[in-house]
């Protein structure tokens, strides 16, 4: 038994969970056991343990589930993203050059916001806006007058106004045309204020791209210009001598798109859409190809929905070389490109970092030695069967257990046998799964029928979180994320679970699992100890899950720790986020703290008035009331 343990290491670690293929460099294991990040890939001198991470904040009093951000990796992602653009562009002599604008929406917390202006102002990285409560987020936060400011979204007068505010004040602000009636407002917004202002277009591609978010792109497309609508507001431009206005071609082809192709198919079409757009007579010097550069979140390296079949190197110099094949016959000047990439930016720097609470198991109590001599036939049936299992025979053993269980559920329910009997057939039918599901891990293939037994028998482990508030999409699309224990790796995980988390929803869960080949249906995991706390993470969650996220059950924002590796593995923590209260999520939904006491406490003076309770218990319940709102939404120790 124990020798298969000793066998274990951390490598093997490595690859059952993945860390190579979908940590990219940025997750490493020690030789103790623990998972181990990196604030650049590979950077291995100075990886800093989580499990010591944890230790630090549990010793502040931060409670998990917490959410970790590890600043390095965003700066690292941020440099990565522009260095590779310029590198494509040296290595194909591009004359153009490239600029980044962050989305907002993927992760609008002014902390990563604050990050990402900070981080990428060597590269003069921008922000994109698409609505008024993000432009006004963008014009406070952005200082740098060379980063471009990009007003997407749809646009009323406000907005309008607001935009040619910014661009009055120094702020690079590009506007973009989204919906033909915004031309007209911008024009004439914009003689009223005296501001000449820099315009994009956004244009309705044809292209489509496969994906959740297919209909961004392509003829339904709700945003943008078709080729007559562009063609409407170049002439309306004219007539109101302000193409000069018009610098900016605009398109976004929808988020995660997991294949090359689409997007150099899109990249085409736009290319000959920008050079329409210029022979008009157009000034225009940028193409901005909005998000879609996707995470390997699945480390499959295929265009699998949670994956993406090309590198950042391969984006960079695909997107590159299309637009200057498409541009390579005519006089038109390389365009400077510009990306809206969120995902991609800030996916890595993120994990939910969580407990476990609890586990039940399928397994049956120990099956009596013999059976009692007057037992019914078929359950001596399921008994033989069982005793008789092999590798050889596991399908037809499983087949007959099958068939007897049923023969003797149907005697039950025709009285023929007692609760008893039924009872002893149903402990061998578990008893057999189990037998038959240990002998399945040595086979190469499994039979659907074997593998669903895999699933049956999988451990519950009940862990301290919300799937609703933590990781919406993996309930609202089925994005699957890495999940894996952040300790104990150099122990074999002997178990084979699925995650459920403590919302008393039955969609509360994890059942799906990444896998470089398709998807597992369990997620190995480790015994849990009586003496110690069981850590787990999920990964890559920082883009879109936490505004996602929301209130089911009223369980709240999590707790957000930021850390800062500095060199030789010594790391600092830069910020801290309470989660919210009890009190926090109940207003949330237009509940007042002070109220709800009140009324609680009319309540309590009435069961002391009918002698229910003391007054003293009055107070000790109103104390653990009060307590209790004050307190963390999660399960707390
Ligand atoms: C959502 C969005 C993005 C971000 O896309 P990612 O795939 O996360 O990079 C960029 N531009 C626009 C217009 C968007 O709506």
């Amino acid at each position: 038994m124990n020798y298969t343990f000793e066998r274990w290491n951390t490598t093997k670690s490595m690859d059952l969970y993945g860390v190579n293929d979908w940590g990219k460099g940025y997750f490493t294991l020690a030789g103790n056991g623990d998972l181990m990040v990196m604030p650049s890939p590979g950077q291995s001198a100075d990886a800093v343990s989580i499990p010591e991470i944890v230790t630090g904040m549990k010793a502040r009093g931060l409670d998990m589930p917490v959410l970790l951000r590890i600043e390095n990796i965003l700066s690292s992602r941020i440099s990565k993203l522009n260095e590779s653009f310029l590198s494509a562009i040296t290595t194909l002599d591009y004359k153009g050059s490239y600029i980044g604008a962050y989305p907002i929406k993927v992760n609008q917390q002014e902390q990563v916001v604050e990050k990402i202006t900070r981080f990428g102002s060597r590269y003069h990285h921008g922000l994109e806006a698409g609505s008024k409560a993000e432009l006004i987020a963008a014009m406070g936060m952005l200082r740098d007058s060379k980063a471009p400011l990009i007003c997407n979204g749809y646009k009323d007068e406000e907005f309008v106004d607001l935009g040619l505010y910014a661009s009055k004040i120094g702020h690079f602000c590009i506007m973009v045309v989204e919906m033909p009636g915004e031309l007209p407002l911008i024009l004439e917004r914009a003689k009223a204020l005296g501001a000449k202002p820099v315009l994009g277009i956004r244009i309705k591609l044809s292209s489509r791209a496969g994906g959740h978010w297919a209909d961004s792109g392509g003829d339904r497309s709700i945003f943008g210009l078709d080729t007559t609508q562009i063609v409407q507001a170049i002439d309306l431009l004219k007539q109101e001598d302000m193409l000069d206005c018009l610098q900016m071609v605009h398109y976004h082809l929808g988020s995660q798109i997991s294949n090359i192709r689409e997007i150099r198919t899109a990249v085409n079409e736009a290319c000959q859409v920008y050079s329409g757009i210029f022979q008009e007579g157009a000034p225009l010097k940028y193409l901005d190809l909005g998000g879609g550069l996707a995470v390997d979140y699945d480390g499959s390296q295929s265009n699998f929905l949670s994956s993406r079949n090309y590198t950042l190197d391969e984006y960079c110099i695909d997107i590159i070389e299309a637009v200057m094949t498409s541009l390579h016959e005519s006089p038109i000047p390389h365009p400077t490109i510009i990306t809206e990439s969120g995902r991609a930016l800030v996916a890595y720097y993120s994990m939910l970092l969580f407990n476990v609470l609890d586990v039940t198991r399928f397994q049956t109590a120990a099956l009596p030695e013999t059976l009692p001599v007057d037992c019914h036939p078929q359950i001596q049936y399921m008994n033989e069967a069982l005793q008789t299992l092999t590798i050889r025979n596991i399908q037809e053993c499983f087949n007959d257990i099958l068939f007897y269980r049923d023969e003797v559920r149907d005697l039950f329910n025709h009285g023929k046998i007692s609760l008893r009997e039924r009872s002893l057939s149903e402990q061998i039918f578990w008893a057999a799964l189990n037998e038959i599901e240990k002998k399945a891990r040595d086979l190469k293939h499994l039979t659907p029928e074997l593998e669903d037994i895999q699933r049956a028998l999988a451990d519950i482990y009940y862990c301290n979180f919300s799937v609703f508030q933590s990781l919406p999409d993996s309930w609202a699309i089925g994005q699957l994320f890495p999940v894996m224990p952040i300790h104990r790796l150099d122990e074999e995980p002997t178990r084979r679970a699925i995650i459920a988390d403590i919302t008393c929803d039955c969609d509360g869960k994890l059942d799906r699992f990444i896998d470089s080949h398709e998807l597992k249906r369990f997620l190995p995991l480790h015994e849990l100890k009586d003496s110690e706390e069981y850590f787990l993470g999920a990964f890559l969650v920082g883009a879109y899950q936490e505004t996602l996220g929301d209130l089911h059950n009223l369980l709240g924002d999590t707790n957000v720790v930021t850390v800062r590796i500095q060199k030789n593995g010594e790391f600092k923590f830069v910020g801290e986020q309470e989660g919210d209260t009890v009190a926090d999520t109940l207003s949330h939904v237009s509940y007042d703290a002070k109220r709800l006491v009140v009324r609680f406490r009319k309540m309590a003076e009435e069961a002391v008035r009918k002698g229910n309770i003391s007054p003293q218990e009055r107070r000790e319940i109103m104390q653990a009331y009060e307590a209790g709102l004050r307190g963390y939404t999660y399960f707390e120790r």
